[in-house]
C-alpha cells in the first residue's frame, strides 16, 4: 500500500533542476538522521535505567554472596529470565566481581552464559571502576552483534558484582528498515558495524591503527580477521553547495552526525545517480516526503510501545518499585509497592502521593513506633533533601521485613521494597546449620582444608594445625596453599631439594583438581594420609577439599598384627603356614635363575625323654634355646621356621650341597653345645638329627619332592645313631 502511494506522489510530482532535487533529498537526509539520533539514543538510555533499576534487586545480591545456596541462583536465573523477555532483549545476565556469570537468562538453554568469565569485556572493568560500561561487541557465545549495558551492583559500599543487559542491534535494524534508506553507524574506531548494506558491515572507513587492533582482539570485540578498509572519499562532483561522497566506488550524498556519548557515527546517504534523470530525481524528493511522514507515524507507535514496555517490566519485577521526581513527587508505581506496603487503593485514587503524603499515611498507621507524625515527615523529607543513596532493612508492624533500597538518578529517586522475610529466615537457618557445621569440623580429630580454584585455602580446623604442627602465625582466615607448601618445603618435610621445585610441583599438580590420596611420613616419624576431592559446581572445578589423618598408630599396629600372623609364639621363629609361603616363593625364584637351593630337616633327638626328666617347661625352655642358637648361627639370606613340636626346617638360597652340609654340620654342634640347665641344676643334654636335600628338575622340583627328600635323609639321621647329618 505505502509503496503505491508512494509512487503515486511521485508520479505527479514536477520537474525540478538537479540542485533543488539536492537540496531536498539533504534536507530529507538531515529529518532522517535527527529521528534515527533521537530513537537510538533513547532505546540506549532506557536500556541504562533498567540495569540501574536491576542492580537494586535484592535477590540478585542474595545470588552473589560468596556461598549462595541454590535456591538463591534459582531465583536470579528466573527472575533474569523473566526480565529479558518482558525488555525483549538478547539476554540479561549477572556476574560476581571476578567476572563469572553467576546467573542468566539464558540459564536453561544449552549456549548458556553460566560459568562463563567474561571479565575480559571492557564494559565489565567500566562497571566496577566507574558503575556503568557499554560496549558494543559481537557475541563470543551468540556469534549475534550485541550492545552490552552493566551496572555496578553494590551492597553496603562495597561493588558484589555486575548486571548486564544484552541488546540485539537487529532491535535497530528492524526500526531502520522501516525508513528505507541507506545507512551505517560506525563505532570509535571508525568500523561500520550495522548498516542497510550487509556488504558495508565490519568494514571499516580508515586503516585501523596497531593499537586499536591489538583492543579489538583482546577484548574479543570483532572477528578482526574479518575487517577490511572500504574505499570512501569526497567526489570532485558538487550539486551546488551539496558536496558528494564516492564509497565503495558509487557516489552519494550523505549526511552524518554523531552520538556523542557512545562515540558512534551515523552516516546516512542516498544515490546521486537518480538526479540524472530529471523526472525520477523530483519522484524521488516527493516520495521522500511521504516517507518521512510514515516514519514521523512509525516512531508515534513506536515510542507508546516502548513506554508500554518499561511499564510491564516495572510492574513484573518481584520488588515494588517506585520513582519519585526532584520534587518528591511519585511518577512511577508499580502493583508490588502497594502488596508489600498494604497501601490501600483510596491513597492512590487523586493521582499518585507525593512522598510526604506517604509519610504522613506511615506514620499516622503507626509504621514508624511511637514517635510523633510530624518529626518523623520532618526528619525523612529533611534526609531525601540530602540525596544520598541508602539501603536499610524495616520491620513492618506485622512482623514482615522489608529491605529499603533508594538510589538517586539525575533525574530523581528511585526506591525498591522487598519482602525479604523468607529470605532472613533461610538466611538465620543457613547460618545456624553453617554454625553446627563449623563446630563439627572444628572438633573433629582429622585435619580438614578446604581450598579454592586460585589455591587459597578458605577453610581449615585446629587438627589440620595440630597434625601438621604448624605454627600459630600461619593461622589466618585465608591462606595461601602455596605459602603454606613453602613453609613445609623448607622445615624439609618433603625430603631434601630445592623448597622452590617442590613449591612448583606441588601447586603444578593441585591445579589439575584431580582426586589424590598418599602417605606422608613426616620427619619426627609420625605418618600421615593425606585424601584430596576436588569440587565442581557444574563440571567446572572450584577447588578441593583434604583431609588430614594421623595413621602412625594404626601402621604400627597393622606391622604386629602381621607379625603375630606369621609367627610361632613360643621360638618366635616362622610358623609353618609362613614359611611354606616364602619356600615356595624361594624355589620359583630359584627355578627362574638356576640358582642352587638347598633345605635341612631338623628334628631333636628324644625330646621325649627331656620333657620326661625336666618337665615340660624346660622343653620349652629347649626349644627357645634351640631358637637363639639357630638364630645365631644362620646366615641373613637363611630362613628357618618351626614346622611343629620340636622339628625345624631351614632353606638355604644360593647355597650348593657343600655349602648346605657345612651350615648342617654347624648347626648340629652349636645344638651340642647349648648350655642349658634344669631348675634342679642337672645339665640338660640336647642333640639334632639333620637331613638335606637340593632343590632339583630331575628328582622333583615341587615343594613336596624336596621336602620329603629331606625327610628321608633325616630318617636315616635317625637310623644311624642320631646326632648327625646325612
Ligand atoms: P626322636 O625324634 O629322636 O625319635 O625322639 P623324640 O622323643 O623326639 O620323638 P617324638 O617325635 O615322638 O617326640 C616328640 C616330643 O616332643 C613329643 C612331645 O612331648 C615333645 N614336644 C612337642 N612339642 C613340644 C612343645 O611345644 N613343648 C615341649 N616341652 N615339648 C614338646
Ligand atoms: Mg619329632
Ligand atoms: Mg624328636
Amino acid at each position: 500500500m505505502a509503496v503505491i502511494f508512494l509512487v503515486a506522489l511521485g508520479w505527479f510530482a514536477a520537474r525540478e533542476t538537479g540542485e533543488t532535487a539536492a537540496r531536498e533529498i539533504d534536507q530529507n537526509l538531515s529529518h532522517r538522521i535527527t529521528l534515527y539520533k533521537n530513537f537510538l539514543q533513547r532505546e540506549l538510555n532506557q536500556v541504562d535505567y533498567i540495569a540501574s533499576i536491576l542492580a537494586q534487586n535484592p535477590q540478585l545480591i542474595a545470588a552473589l554472596q560468596p556461598n549462595a545456596v541454590g535456591r538463591y541462583i534459582d531465583v536470579a536465573n528466573n527472575l533474569l529470565k523473566t526480565a529479558n523477555q518482558k525488555l525483549e532483549t538478547a539476554t540479561v545476565f549477572l556476574m560476581d566481581k571476578n567476572g563469572r556469570t553467576v546467573a542468566a537468562s539464558n540459564f536453561d538453554q544449552e549456549h548458556s552464559f553460566i560459568g562463563k568469565n567474561y571479565s575480559f569485556r571492557p564494559y565489565f572493568k567500566n562497571a566496577l571502576e566507574k558503575e556503568t560500561g557499554r560496549f558494543l561487541a559481537v557475541g563470543i557465545t551468540s556469534y549475534q552483534l550485541g550492545y552490552y549495558v552493566a551496572h555496578a551492583i553494590k551492597n553496603g559500599g562495597e561493588t558484589v558484582g555486575v548486571i548486564v543487559i544484552k541488546i540485539d542491534l537487529r532491535h535497530i535494524q528492524q526500526f531502520t528498515k522501516d525508513m528505507d534508506g541507506d545507512y551505517f553507524i560506525a563505532d570509535e574506531r571508525n568500523i561500520i558495524f550495522l548498516s542497510s548494506n550487509k556488504t558495508f558491515e565490519l568494514k571499516s572507513l580508515t586503516t585501523i591503527s596497531a593499537n586499536d587492533r591489538r583492543y579489538i582482539s583482546r577484548t574479543r570485540q570483532y572477528p578482526i580477521h574479518k575487517i577490511e578498509t572500504l574505499e570512501n572519499h569526497v567526489s570532485d562532483t558538487k550539486y551546488g553547495q551539496f558536496n558528494t561522497y564516492r564509497i565503495n566506488y558509487n557516489e552519494y550524498f550523505v549526511r552524518k552526525v554523531s552520538l556523542e556519548e557512545l562515540n558512534w557515527t551515523v552516516w546516512l546517504f542516498a544515490p546521486t545517480a537518480p538526479i540524472r534523470n530529471q523526472a525520477l530525481s523530483s519522484a524521488i524528493g516527493i516520495s521522500l516526503i511521504g516517507l518521512m511522514a510514515m516514519v514521523a507515524f512509525y516512531l508515534l507507535y513506536k515510542r507508546r510501545k516502548d513506554s508500554e514496555r518499561f511499564q510491564t517490566i516495572v510492574d513484573n519485577l518481584p520488588s515494588g518499585v517506585t520513582f519519585f521526581d526532584n520534587n518528591l513527587q511519585m511518577l512511577i508505581c508499580n502493583e508490588m509497592v502497594k502488596k508489600v506496603l498494604d497501601f490501600p487503593d483510596s491513597l492512590f485514587h487523586g493521582g499518585l502521593p507525593s512522598l510526604r503524603t506517604l509519610l504522613r499515611f506511615n506514620a499516622q498507621r503507626g509504621e514508624y513506633g511511637e514517635n510523633n507524625p510530624d518529626l518523623v515527615i520532618a526528619e525523612q523529607i529533611e534526609k531525601a533533601k540530602q540525596r544520598i543513596d541508602h539501603v536499610f532493612e524495616r520491620k513492618r508492624p506485622d512482623g514482615t521485613i522489608l529491605e529499603i533500597r533508594g538510589v538517586w538518578l539525575d533525574q530523581g529517586l528511585i526506591t525498591t521494597y522487598t519482602d525479604i522475610t523468607d529470605r532472613k529466615k533461610a538466611e538465620e537457618e543457613a547460618m545456624r546449620t553453617s554454625g553446627y557445621l563449623r563446630a563439627l569440623l572444628q572438633n573433629m580429630d582429622q585435619g580438614v582444608t578446604v581450598t579454592d580454584e586460585n589455591l587459597n585455602i578458605v577453610f581449615w580446623n585446629n587438627a589440620f594445625f595440630d597434625l601438621l604442627k604448624l605454627p600459630d602465625h600461619l593461622k589466618k582466615p585465608v591462606m595461601k596453599y602455596e605459602d603454606l607448601i613453602r613453609y613445609n618445603a623448607i622445615r624439609g618435610e618433603y625430603g631434601p631439594g630445592d623448597p622452590e621445585q617442590h613449591v612448583k610441583l606441588r601447586v603444578q599438580a593441585s591445579l589439575k583438581f584431580e582426586p589424590h590420596k598418599f602417605e606422608r611420613t613426616r620427619p619426627d616419624g609420625h605418618t600421615l594420609q593425606v585424601t584430596g576431592k576436588p569440587l565442581h559446581i557444574d563440571g567446572e572445578p572450584f577447588g578441593f577439599i583434604s583431609t588430614y589423618v594421623d595413621i602412625t598408630e594404626h601402621k604400627r599396629m597393622a606391622t604386629r598384627l602381621r607379625k603375630l600372623a606369621n609367627t610361632d609364639p613360643l621360638t618366635e621363629l616362622n610358623n609353618r603356614r609362613h614359611f611354606t609361603t616364602l619356600l615356595e616363593r624361594e624355589i620359583k625364584r630359584s627355578r627362574r635363575n638356576g640358582n642352587p637351593l638347598s633345605l635341612l630337616l631338623l628334628d631333636l633327638d628324644h625330646f621325649k625323654t627331656v620333657n620326661d626328666r625336666f618337665g615340660h617347661n624346660c622343653g620349652d625352655m629347649a626349644l627357645k634355646a634351640f631358637a637363639d642358637t639357630s638364630r645365631d648361627i644362620l646366615r641373613d639370606i637363611d630362613v628357618i621356621g618351626r614346622l611343629g613340636g620340636e622339628e625345624f626346617c631351614i632353606f638355604l638360597p644360593d647355597t650348593d650341597r657343600e655349602g648346605a652340609y657345612i651350615l648342617a654340620e654347624r648347626m648340629r654342634q652349636g645344638v651340642e653345645n647349648i648350655d642349658l640347665v634344669s631348675d634342679k641344676n642337672e645339665p640338660i643334654k640336647l642333640t639334632v638329627s639333620i637331613g638335606v636335600a637340593m632343590l632339583d628338575n630331575v628328582m622333583g622340583d615341587r615343594i613336596e619332592d624336596i621336602l620329603q627328600r629331606a625327610d628321608k635323609a633325616l630318617y636315616r639321621a635317625k637310623n644311624e645313631g642320631r646326632n648327625r647329618v646325612c
